[in-house]
């Protein structure tokens, strides 16, 4: 979820944290629940992000 963002789950879009054009894959744990709205604002405005856990993936050093 967004952060600050309140929108349930059957309201969100699954969004590839490693983007699928970079070779992200569409598998749980590459995959962010966004609302349309936050989900529009993340492509649009160039947000990146991570995940912490240490078992999922980390996008690799440019
Ligand atoms: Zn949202």
């Amino acid at each position: 979820m967004f952060p600050g963002c309140d929108a349930p789950p059957g309201w969100c879009d699954a969004h590839h944290v490693i983007e699928y054009a970079d070779d992200g894959q569409t598998v749980i744990v590459n995959l962010v629940l966004l609302c349309r709205h936050h989900h529009g604002i993340v492509h649009r405005t160039g947000w990146t992000m991570h995940l912490n856990h240490p078992k999922l993936p980390t996008r690799p050093a440019a």
